[in-house]
Order: structure tokens, then C-alpha cells, then sequence
């Protein structure tokens, strides 16, 4: 077997560092453009890819790491893994992910404990395994005319049972990969890497005996590359000694999230992520090349802990931070520097603990690599530039906070709330955004370009309000929201006003298909300079006699799609910024606004992956929550909203929430998550609109999933909602579906 290169990355982005790839898909989706003019675009981002990789210094090169959407989705692909009901669509491709007129999308999920999404694989008693390496293949001659030997990437057989729910399918899948390994030898492949991310979780033995059977038999293959079995996002704990006891030649181990390996290692090769592949962080190099010093190994190469698809590619791209914390940061193109310095010290044989930078031979922390010297690339406007916008002063809030927890019981508060709010039975109301209009964006784009002035685009985002207020009036709806035009992002937008937080201008991530988002940094102590949402809320409130409710975003939802310092404990951080939560409900409050929506829809994403982790960290969640939340009084009542219903690992949770009105997913979800959630005792509104399709719900179809809902749970906790925020709707669909939410409730009340 050859040696391995003394450096890699597992993965890189591939959005492009303009999201390319974005513009080129949503481009052929919509007709614009031709299969030919995507693939040339996909073309295009590899070659930069590669070219980038190899000039930065980087030994190993992957490739097959590039995906026109998700690489789950190629690697059943890749295994003939095609439901029969797409095979005859225009492009199957993006039929399985997107759908078509008349065929629903596969399943989308998130990605372990990270915020990409993935095509989850639909494998049936009746699939037939067949290799298709066409890509993969295709990806190595492309990189080797480029003067490239690469490193496949795919995902390993276990991992793609195991997100497909059909371990019992590992003969058939295995006969597919070692047909592939065969291929890949044949075309002179030295490496191919197989991911097992899904290894770092708690593993039964009978998918621990998956392990050990997938790789004797991929070991077995008589002429092949070497196997890179890659683990990432934690420890592989009890599967580690299983692969170590197959013929795999190289093992890859997450050394930011785990330790220093408990088995034996010796006689393989340790690919050593010991670069974070998961935060914007620079690497301290004496971390990093002690761990790399004390590992036994045939051969140590030096790492990322995971792909880099989870960072933006470069700090080049964001001239604008300020220059103390641009020092503390690396982007996936720093990351690429780093690895490769660390690789070229640790050969020079750096004495474990020693800081890297005082190295005689001069520093080799990458600094020098990436600072001023990087190739400055030209900067143009994304359509979402960040804006900071100053709202007027609202009522001060200096008020020391009151500790967690001193609302009444549910029963005194609902009490409080009925006298206060009287509202009709099944209250109708929405999650909170309506349509973003594209004037909107520009306008955001036009004040960041100094071409509006602040005072103009106000107005503009006052008169979106008071539409969208009418709108509401007019529908009938019991509870309105202002819209949230202000808002870029539910993140952002609070990222933007809070103190301890920078905001970048490039800083895309690819969150599924051609969607990405743009990770706030949380840098700093957290702290809320003014209020932020008060002078939108009470201008709606102002235009109504029907109650408006405040919107906020929660304190773990803020977090977990941030990027967030490492210097701290996470808990720690999450009660900074709901202390600044805190602070902006009880301004609410006291300007009036007498119900409140915090957002907590990434609460199951932070959810540790091996199971001794997660109560600890559901306690000091919801904790956090509770603390943002309770300052309010009891007459003001409390909502929260969660975008999905695979919520069985957390119900207790949310029932710890404590919110007064619980609104969640549940029109693709049906019945079962009403059995689940019946027993919160408090407010509930399962979605009766799937906002997740351009599809109008006629009023009969609202009213049989409200007549669901009651057979459920009491009708003096029912309410009546979409089952998430309109933005991404067109108003056409939103006021025609509200309409007839408005309809079946009102004609279910007749007969209450
Ligand atoms: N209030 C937010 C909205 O309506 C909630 C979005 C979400 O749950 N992801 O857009
Ligand atoms: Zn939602």
C-alpha cells in the first residue's frame, strides 16, 4: 500500500466562494439555462477547488467532495439507490431533491448535529443495489487532466444504511462498493476515502457487527486502493477498536471533538483531524501538534476533524472585520494554510506542548501564510448585505433580571390571559414572517450601498407593516404578527444588534441545495446595547385593535447558528444571550405588546449525539429558555414555535419550555405527533398549512386536519396556525391558504 499524503482535508465547500453554484442551479431550474451550461459551472468550481487546494500546499486532494446538492443523495446514486417513481422524470437528479409538478421530494433532514441538510436515502425491501461510478469516476479523470491525482470521497456503507434505515440491506450495498473499489483500482485510484460519521454516535453491537462485516469485506478486495474510513463530529469510542481490527490501512479521527485514541493504532495510518472543520477558529498550533506528537501510528497525517463544506472559504472575502478578530479567525482556505504548516512542523519533528510559533525554524501557525499576502479577490454586493440598523430607544430596560422561573403555574397565568386577551375559541394566528418581497431586499441592499438613505428604507419597511396588518384584518385572523420585513434572517437580524457578535459579508455556508446562510460570529460577551424589535412591534401594535404578537428569536436557536467562541462553555454563552432576550421581552412587554413568540426551532439540532450527553445539555436548554421568557408577567402570554416534529427525543423538553402556546409542525407529519404532544397541558397549535409546498389547502382539508387536531386535545388549547413562517411563499399562496384556515375554523366553531 502507498503511503499517505502527509496532508488533507476531509472536504471543502462547493457552493463557490461567489455561490456560484447556486446561481448556476437556480438558473437551470428555472429554465434559463441548459444541463451543459450547469455541469460547466460545476466544472469550473473543481478546477478552482483543486487549483486552490494544491497552491495553498495541500498533499492529499479529495475529490467527489463537489455535489450538484448533497453528496447522501449522490451516493445513492452512486448505488442505484433511484425510487422507481423518479426514474422517468426529466432529471431524476432533481426530482429526488426538489420534486416536480406532481411528485413530492425525497425526505430532507439535518446532517447529524450540524445545520447542513441531507436527501435522506429511500431504500425499500424491492431496491436493487446497482453501481453507477460515473461520477466518481468522472471527478478523477477530470482532477488527473488537470494534473491532479485525487482521493474519492463517499459515504461509507454503514453510514448510508444506517441514515437510510436499512442496515439489513449491507450484503446488497457491499457487493456495489467492492465492485467500485475494483473500478477505482483499475483507474490507478491510490486512496479512497469512506466516510462513517454516523460511527461517532452510540452504536448497538448488531451495527457494530455492520462495522466489522462492511470492512473485512471492502479489506478482502483482492486488487484495491487503500480505505480511508473517516470518522467526524465526536469520538468513535466502542466502533473504534472494531475498525482498527479490520484490514482498513487508514483511520480518521475527529481530534477536536475527541481525544487521543483508545486503541490500539500502531500498525495503521491515523489521519488526524486536528483542525476544526466546524468553527471559524484558528488552530493553536501546541494543541495541535502535541495531540499529533502523542499519537501511535504507522503514519500521522494532518487534518481536518471533519469537511470544510461547514465554513465560508475565505477571510480574503470579508475586508470589513476588525482587525482583532480577524486575527482569531480561519476560514476554510486558512484552515487548508494551517493544516499544511502544522503537517510541514510536525515532520520537522516540533517537541510536543511547544507553541508552535517560537519553532527556530520560524513560525509555522499559518499566520504568515495567509495574512496580507492573500490574493485579494474582487468584492461585489450580495443581495443580503448586513445592515446595521439603529431602532429608536425604546422604554429602558435596566432593571436587574429577575432569576428563572417565577412565573405562576399554567393554570393562574391562562386565567390572567383569557381575562386580557378574550380571544374566540380556536384562535387563529401565524408563525411570524409574511412573503419577503425582492423591493425589500433591495432596499436592505440599497441602504448597505449608501443609495437609500436609512430614514427612506424605514418607511418602506413601516408601510410593508401596516400592508401586512391590513392583510391580516382582512382575512379575519385573531392574532396578527407585524411580518418581520426587517428581518434578513431570524438570526442575523438579532446577530446584527446585539454587542459580541460580527457579521460577515461572504461568510456563506451551504445549508441544503442551493440555499446557504450566513453564520453570524459570536465573538464577545454577549449584550444588548437597545432594544431591537420594540419600535416595529409597537408601530404594529399602533395600527390595530387586535392583538399583535412580538417575535423574537431564542437564545439556542441564536447560538446554534452561529459561529461560536470556543472559549467558553456553550451554556455559558447561551445565558448571555438570553439574558439579551430577556431584556427585550419584558421592553416588549412594557411597550404593550401582550403576547410574545420566542423561536426555538433549533433545539433538537444541538442535541449531543451519543445519548449520556443529552440530558445535560436539554437541561441547561431549557433553562435557558426558561430565563429568557420569565421575566414576562403572567398576563402576557408566551409562545414558542419549533419547525419539525421528529421532536420524540425532546418532547419532555419542549413540554420544559413552559411556554403558554406551543405551535409546531404537523401537516406532513399527521396524527402522530398530536398523540406526542397531548400531554403539554398548555396551548398547542399543530401546523394545518404546509408552508413547505407552493400547494393552496382548500378549507375543507384545513378543517378535517382541525377535526384531527380535536380528537386529540381539548378545544380550549387548540389554535389554529401554518405550520412555519410565510417568508418564503409568494403572497398569492399565502393570502388564498390563510383564507381558507380562516373559513374551517370559522365554520368549526359554528359547531363547537
Ligand atoms: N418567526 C419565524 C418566521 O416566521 C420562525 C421561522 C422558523 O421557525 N424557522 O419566519
Ligand atoms: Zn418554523
Amino acid at each position: 500500500m502507498s503511503t499517505f499524503p502527509p496532508s488533507t482535508v476531509l472536504g471543502y465547500p462547493r457552493i463557490g466562494p461567489r455561490r456560484e453554484l447556486k446561481r448556476a442551479l437556480e438558473s437551470y431550474w428555472s429554465g434559463r439555462s441548459t444541463r451543459a451550461d450547469l455541469d460547466r459551472a460545476g466544472a469550473e468550481l473543481r478546477e478552482r477547488t483543486w487549483r486552490r487546494l494544491a497552491e495553498l500546499g495541500l498533499h492529499g486532494l479529495p475529490s467527489n467532495t463537489f455535489s450538484l446538492y448533497d453528496q447522501v443523495l449522490d451516493t445513492a446514486v452512486l448505488l442505484g439507490a433511484v425510487p422507481e417513481r423518479y426514474r422517468d422524470a426529466a432529471d431524476p437528479y432533481f426530482a429526488m431533491a426538489r420534486g416536480t409538478e406532481g411528485l413530492a421530494p425525497l425526505r430532507m433532514t439535518k446532517w447529524f448535529d450540524t445545520n447542513y441538510h441531507y436527501i435522506v436515502p429511500e431504500i425499500e425491501p424491492g431496491t436493487v443495489f446497482k453501481l453507477d461510478a460515473s461520477k466518481v469516476l468522472g471527478e478523477v479523470r477530470e482532477a488527473r487532466a488537470l494534473g491532479f491525482e485525487t482521493r474519492p470521497v463517499i459515504v461509507g456503507p454503514v453510514t448510508f444504511l444506517l441514515l437510510g434505515s436499512a442496515l439489513e440491506r449491507l450484503e446488497d450495498v457491499l457487493g456495489c462498493y467492492e465492485e467500485l473499489l475494483v473500478a477505482l483500482a483499475a483507474e490507478g485510484v491510490a486512496w479512497v476515502q469512506l466516510d462513517e460519521p454516523a460511527l461517532v454516535g452510540d452504536r448497538a453491537p448488531e451495527e457494530l457487527a455492520a462495522v466489522r462485516t462492511a470492512y473485512e469485506r471492502l479489506g478482502a478486495v483482492p486488487s484495491r486502493p487503500g480505505l480511508f474510513v473517516a470518522s467526524y463530529f465526536g469520538e468513535l469510542g466502542e466502533s473504534l477498536p472494531v475498525l482498527a481490527g479490520t484490514p482498513v490501512e487508514a483511520i480518521g479521527l475527529d481530534l477536536v471533538r475527541g481525544g487521543l485514541p483508545a486503541a490500539d493504532l500502531t500498525g495503521k495510518i491515523v489521519v488526524a483531524g486536528v483542525v476544526s472543520g466546524r468553527d471559524v477558529w484558528r488552530t493553536s498550533p501546541g494543541r495541535a501538534l502535541s495531540l499529533l506528537g502523542a499519537l501511535q501510528a504507522a503514519q500521522v497525517v494532518v487534518s481536518t476533524s471533519c469537511s470544510l463544506l461547514h465554513v465560508p472559504y475565505t477571510l480574503a472575502d470579508e475586508p470589513e472585520l476588525e482587525a482583532g478578530l480577524r486575527g482569531r479567525l480561519a476560514f476554510a482556505e486558512e484552515k487548508v494554510a494551517e493544516v499544511v504548516a502544522l503537517a510541514e512542523a510536525h515532520a520537522r519533528g516540533a517537541a510536543p506542548g511547544t507553541p508552535a510559533g517560537t519553532s527556530a525554524d520560524g513560525p509555522v501557525s499559518g499566520a504568515l501564510l495567509w495574512d496580507d499576502d492573500e490574493p485579494s479577490v474582487e468584492l461585489s454586493w450580495d443581495d443580503e448585505p448586513s445592515v446595521a440598523l439603529l431602532p429608536e430607544p425604546g422604554p429602558a430596560s435596566a432593571e436587574a433580571v429577575k432569576p428563572a422561573g417565577e412565573r405562576s403555574p399554567y393554570p393562574v397565568r391562562a386565567a390572567a390571559q383569557a381575562e386580557h386577551l378574550r380571544l374566540p375559541p380556536l384562535p387563529t394566528t401565524t408563525i411570524g414572517s409574511f412573503p419577503q418581497t425582492g423591493e425589500l431586499r433591495a432596499a436592505r441592499a440599497a441602504v448597505a450601498a449608501g443609495t437609500l438613505s436609512q430614514a427612506d428604507y424605514e418607511r418602506r419597511v413601516e408601510t410593508e407593516i401596516e400592508r401586512v396588518i391590513r392583510l391580516q384584518e382582512r382575512l379575519g385572523l385573531d392574532v396578527l404578527v407585524h411580518g418581520e420585513p426587517e428581518r434578513n434572517d431570524m438570526v442575523q437580524y438579532f446577530a446584527e444588534h446585539l454587542d459580541g457578535f460580527a457579521v460577515t459579508r461572504n461568510g456563506w455556508v451551504q445549508s441544503y441545495g442551493s440555499r446557504c446562510t450566513r453564520p453570524p460570529i459570536l465573538h464577545g460577551d454577549v449584550s444588548r446595547p437597545e432594544p431591537i424589535t420594540v419600535r416595529w412591534a409597537r408601530y404594529a401594535q399602533s395600527l390595530t385593535s387586535q392583538p399583535v404578537k412580538g417575535m423574537l428569536t431564542g437564545p439556542v436557536t441564536i447560538v446554534a447558528w452561529s459561529f461560536v467562541r470556543d472559549d467558553l462553555p456553550l451554556r455559558d454563552v447561551v445565558f448571555q444571550v438570553a439574558d439579551a432576550i430577556r431584556q427585550e421581552v419584558r421592553d416588549l412587554e412594557a411597550a404593550g405588546v401582550s403576547i410574545i413568540q420566542v423561536d426555538e426551532p433549533a433545539l433538537r439540532e444541538l442535541l449531543p449525539l451519543r445519548r449520556a450527553d443529552q440530558a445535560a445539555y436539554l437541561e441547561w436548554a431549557v433553562a435557558a429558555y426558561r430565563r429568557a421568557t420569565s421575566g414576562a408577567g403572567d398576563r402576557t402570554q408566551i409562545h414558542t414555535h419549533l419547525c419539525y416534529s421528529d421532536a420524540d427525543q425532546i418532547l419532555a423538553a419542549i413540554d420544559g419550555l413552559d411556554a403558554d402556546v406551543t405551535t409546531i409542525e404537523s401537516a406532513r407529519s399527521g396524527a402522530r405527533i398530536l398523540g406526542a404532544v397531548s400531554t403539554f397541558g398548555r396551548g398547542l397549535g399543530p401546523g394545518v398549512y404546509d408552508i413547505h409546498s407552493p400547494r393552496v389547502p382548500s378549507a375543507e382539508e384545513v378543517e378535517s386536519l382541525l377535526r384531527r387536531t380535536l380528537a386529540a386535545l381539548p378545544v380550549e388549547r387548540v389554535w389554529v396556525n401554518p405550520d412555519c413562517g410565510l417568508k418564503t411563499r409568494t403572497y398569492e399562496e399565502v393570502e388564498a391558504s390563510l383564507a381558507n384556515v380562516v373559513t374551517a375554523t370559522r365554520h368549526l366553531r359554528t359547531t363547537l
